[in-house]
């Protein structure tokens, strides 16, 4: 089979990784993909929104299946220009159509969709331009801190937790008639705050069957001890050991279940990943957020826990028959440690040689924002490397990938040291 994969972040190199260990993979596509994609296939100059100049790379290399990694084309709608064009439309695309990415794609949506179902979630109520006077009234009700979301897509900056009620009014009048983050500002979800621990569980849907991929827990701050500015994500390890069957237990009977039955009766065809973002408060989950795809860095912990071929995992959600699958997870524990580069997330350093990653032991080395110029490897993106350990207990895979993460050089390298170790 032929596959191209959408994409060019860790995410997409973890992907890669686990589709070209399947027999039936016989030649992978990555688009656009970065220099590590390269050594599992064939990285193709195509941006991942460029439909027609898919559609004409599928026809012209006999693909039978597009998995598509970030969330920006599927809230575009690739899918939908899939199954809208005779020439593609029996082609299996592994993502949800753009209704269904309107989950991530807006938080109105996703909330509204959270409560139709019995979701548990925070309270909340979405405001615009013109209701920006009842969005006062409401403010002093929800108690302090509160959360302000932009209601589309902001590239993880639109959500804002103020700590006292004058900065919350500021910050609503900003968002919505100052336009603080564009046009994905012109609706404002404010939101009870939940105090807890944060964790995400990932589903992969058929549409009508489902399976809870191994549970991950990411690590957001640039500074150790999850201080500092907000990033993509630093690092990331699974299985979350509070997480545990009980736990789990409840998220599946009244999150999951839920949302597989809200798509259901709200006619949403969904067919690919869905990450459940969650608070434990107190033993009990509540929903923050749902992503139509899998989150990056948590995907280079998750996929090496799944011991399935993911081509026939994925064939199965195409084919519908996913219940006839049997998940099988490894009882290791993986970690995953991110190395950004130096000034980031603010205006970072760019263009810098990588040394070292053959001195990497016991690891994985996942590319995310590397290029290739001539023989050496380029960092070129914020988050630069993911490396991925999977090792019999938790200690040494944060041990693991913390050593291997030091084995590697390029000006300005930054990693966190302390990723999972927390969850000791
Ligand atoms: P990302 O791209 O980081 O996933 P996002 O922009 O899609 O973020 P959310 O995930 O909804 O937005 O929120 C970002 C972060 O803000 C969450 O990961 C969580 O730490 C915090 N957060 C969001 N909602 C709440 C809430 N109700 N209570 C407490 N913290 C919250």
């Amino acid at each position: 089979m032929n596959i191209l994969l959408l994409g060019s972040g860790g995410r997409e190199s973890a992907f890669a990784w686990k589709l070209t260990q399947s027999p039936k993979c016989e030649n992978l596509f990555i688009a656009p993909g970065n220099a590590g994609t390269g050594q599992y296939g064939t990285n193709v100059d195509i941006k991942v929104t460029d439909f027609a100049g898919i559609k004409n790379f599928v026809l012209a290399n006999n693909i039978n299946m597009v998995v598509v990694g970030p969330e920006e084309p599927l809230v575009k709608g690739v899918h939908d220009f899939f199954l809208g064009d005779e020439q593609i439309k029996h082609i299996p695309v592994i993502g949800p159509q753009a209704e269904g990415a309107q989950l991530e794609g807006s938080k109105d949506f996703s909330k509204q969709f959270m409560e139709r179902h019995n979701i548990p979630a925070a309270a909340s109520r979405t405001f615009t331009r013109e209701t920006l006077q009842e969005g006062f009234e409401y403010l002093p009700t929800v108690g302090l801190p509160v959360v302000l979301k932009a209601d589309g897509l902001a590239a993880g900056k639109g959500v804002l937790i103020c700590l006292t009620l004058e900065e919350a009014q500021l910050e609503l009048t900003e968002m919505l008639t100052n336009a603080k983050f564009g046009e994905a500002s012109s609706k404002v979800v404010v939101e009870r705050f939940l105090q807890g621990i944060e964790l995400s569980v990932f589903v992969l849907t058929d549409g009508n069957n489902y399976k809870v991929l191994p549970s991950a827990k990411d690590y957001k701050r640039i500074g150790e001890g999850d201080t500092g500015l907000n990033t993509g994500g630093m690092g990331s390890v699974s299985p979350v050991p509070f997480a545990d069957k009980e736990f789990l237990d409840k998220v599946e009977q009244r999150i999951i279940i839920p949302t597989i039955e809200g798509l259901k009766k709200d006619n949403i065809s969904y067919k690919g990943f869905i990450f459940i973002g969650l608070m434990n408060c107190g033993g009990d989950p509540y929903m923050i957020e749902y992503n139509c795809r899998m989150g990056d860095p948590e995907t280079e912990s998750v996929l090496p826990r799944i011991e399935n071929d993911l081509v026939d995992l994925l064939q199965a959600v195409a084919d519908g028959n996913l219940n006839q699958q049997e998940l099988r997870i490894s009882n290791k524990v993986a970690a995953t440690v991110v190395c950004v580069a130096g000034g980031y997330p603010g205006e970072y350093l760019k263009n810098k040689v990588i040394t070292g990653m053959e001195n990497v032991r016991e690891s994985h080395v996942f590319h995310a924002g590397t290029s290739l110029a001539g023989d050496e490897v380029h960092a070129t993106g914020g988050r630069v490397l993911a490396i991925t350990t999977l090792q019999d207990n938790m200690f040494d895979a944060l041990q693991q990938a913390t050593a291997d993460a030091s084995r590697i050089y390029y000006d300005g390298v930054y990693f966190r040291r302390d990723i999972g170790f927390d969850l000791l």
